[in-house]
């Protein structure tokens, strides 16, 4: 199918040119025909399968046609976090580059007097995230009488972040008679009573499944010992020239500011990016991740959910996800743009439970590795058969590290040496 066969405005088939795609992806050619048609839809589809012109297209499309008048927007897509509601402003921009309209981000940490000017005018189309758009709402800012198209975007996370009430209060406050769009990486019975609620009549789109999403992207596993051995094999693998930027994951806020500074420590170009920083320091991190400036993101599942950034060569799971979504997303962060890419896992004997879950919901076993020198004296099979390892909280990882270690890392020798095999290239960002 080409994108001519989808009917589309002229001045949207010369954007989607201009962007170099030649044909659409299968969530596109599955999802835009009955978007267009107007049609509720519920779409199964992750990041990195192009979902996000699959509804910003149709969207656009509407703004070809005019509107009844009025300030408020004509469509609404709500994201779950900050740097997705940036990702799909910047869809928007390029998409829409032909076409006569106006467009905004209502999301939160951003100052309110921009927004506030924003939804003075006439706008056509907002990005939101749940929270900041409420807090507009109740305070009478933004008019959501005229939303002809509602997109829900990563829903389920929306869900998982506490946002159903807030998603209910948003659509409540819209037409009933608009069309919903619902993207969704899982379907439960949560997710299954807000589509009741929201959507009619949809048309069900499930894009292959996550294993065939991934067939760019190398598994490993890595078996750990303990915290140290894992800092140990990290230390190891980031000197691999082969690692043009990475994402490594870490289970919580803290330990991915713990561990951007032990990697600056030792002289690696890292920084950390999660929900506590400032959206201004957030922002800056992706820029300088982008720019090639940050080689080492160190960041929490939810800010680096959805990111879309071609350089990752590697993902490494410093601690395994509990859930297995979760896993998919995140190693969905490398092998993008047609590019192969590399996830490395660190499983200790207290996660093998978890990747059990993962393995069962990928249908795939990922092939273990070892480095030389750093083998470890724990086995998987052991700790499975354990039955000790379930539900427990990881410690930090500031609790965690040995004292004699955390006197290492501060060390600068390492630092000297890695500006000289050119690893040291900029700041840690996060002081
Ligand atoms: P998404 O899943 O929306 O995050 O998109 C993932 C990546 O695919 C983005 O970098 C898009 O620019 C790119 N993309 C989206 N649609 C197409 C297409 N039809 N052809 C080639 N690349 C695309």
């Amino acid at each position: 199918m080409s994108f001519n066969e989808l009917n589309l405005h002229a001045s949207i088939l010369k954007a989607i040119s201009a962007c170099g795609y030649l044909t659409p992806t299968a969530i596109q050619a599955e999802a835009i025909p009955p978007a267009i048609a107007g049609r509720d839809l519920i779409a199964s589809a992750q990041t990195g399968t192009g979902k996000t012109a699959a509804f910003i297209i149709p969207g656009l499309e509407r703004l070809t046609s005019p509107g009844q008048p009025g300030n408020g927007p004509r469509i609404l897509v709500l994201t779950p976090t900050r740097e997705l509601a940036a990702q799909v402003a910047d869809s928007v921009a390029r998409y829409g580059r032909f076409i006569r309209m106006r467009f905004g981000s209502i999301v939160g940490g951003m100052p309110y007097p921009d927004q506030v000017r924003l939804l003075r005018q006439p706008v056509d189309l907002i990005v939101a995230t749940p929270g900041r758009l409420i807090d507009h709402l109740e305070r009478g800012r933004i008019d959501l009488s005229r939303v002809e198209m509602l997109v829900l975007d990563e829903a389920d996370r929306m869900l998982d972040m506490g946002f159903t009430d807030a998603v209910d209060q948003i659509a409540a406050a819209t037409p009933k008679k608009r069309q919903t769009l619902m993207f969704t990486a899982t379907m439960d019975d949560q997710m299954a009573g807000l589509a009741g609620r929201l959507l009619r009549e949809p048309s069900r789109i499930s894009i292959s499944s996550s294993k065939e999403n991934h067939e760019s992207i190398e598994q490993r596993i890595h078996i750990s010992d303990n915290l140290l051995h894992k800092h140990k094999m990290l230390h190891h693998l980031l000197e691999d020239p082969a690692i043009t930027q990475a994402i490594i994951f870490s289970a919580t806020k803290r330990d991915a500011d713990t561990l951007a500074r032990d990697l600056y420590d030792r002289g690696f170009s890292a920084a950390a990016l999660h929900g506590d920083m400032t959206q201004g320091a957030r922002t800056r991190t992706l820029s300088n991740l982008r720019r090639g400036k940050v080689r080492f993101l160190v960041a929490t599942d939810v800010a680096a959910r959805g990111l879309d950034i071609n350089g990752i060569s590697h993902v490494i799971n410093f601690d395994l996800p509990r859930a297995a979504e979760d896993y998919i997303h995140r190693i969905g962060r490398t092998g993008r743009a047609g590019a192969n890419g590399i996830a490395i896992s660190f499983v200790s004997p207290a996660d093998a439970v978890y990747l059990q879950r993962i393995q069962r919901y990928t249908g795939k076993n990922v092939p273990i590795h070892t480095i030389p020198g750093l083998e470890p004296v724990s086995s998987l099979a052991v700790a499975g058969r354990g039955g000790n390892n379930t539900g427990k909280r990881r410690r930090p990882l500031t609790e965690a590290v040995p004292r004699h270690y955390r006197s290492v890392s501060g060390s600068t020798k390492s630092t000297a040496s890695k500006s000289k095999s050119g690893h040291q290239q900029r700041g840690y960002s996060q002081r």
